[in-house]
């Protein structure tokens, strides 16, 4: 006989069932409340997003997270996705803004060091050994 899955709205909870087929669209009585419960229906992913999470009957001390079992209730959680379903994402990628200023950056820092070196002036305003070359060179001219 197939094993059928039914949701007991006063515990908060599904709990299987092993049905004759043409029993199985009938209501189950609840294994903690004698309650009968409604059989499940594909429908039920939907539903178990608006209501929260069900747990398991008897109750393992599970939870049920869009229709996959998790050992806790979501705490904090992005959009519909749960912690322990989520795989661990790789570092966030620099966005679009980061790469544009961090390029340039490296260009104001590129061109201050040509501008720096044109001049022959290390970054304190000291004359670079470039400098003394170009003075030598002067010096052979002008003489
Ligand atoms: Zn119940």
């Amino acid at each position: 006989m197939p094993l059928y899955e039914y949701y007991c709205e006063h515990c908060h909870g599904i709990f299987e069932e092993i049905r004759q087929m043409r029993d199985a669209s009938d209501p189950s009585p609840c294994p903690e409340c004698s309650r009968e419960a409604p059989r499940m229906m594909s429908t039920f992913a939907a539903f178990t997003m608006r209501d929260g999470y069900p747990r398991r009957i008897p109750d393992k001390g599970t939870f049920w997270h869009m229709g996959k079992e998790v050992k806790q209730r979501a705490k904090r959680m992005k959009g519909f996705e749960h912690p322990e379903l989520v795989k661990p994402k790789s570092r966030p990628r620099p966005g679009r803004g980061d790469i544009a200023a961090g390029r340039d950056k490296a260009l104001s820092q590129y061109s201050e060091a040509g501008y720096r070196d044109k001049w022959g002036v290390d970054q304190y305003g000291f004359g670079t050994a470039k400098t003394a070359k170009r003075k030598k060179n002067r010096k052979t001219l002008g003489g």
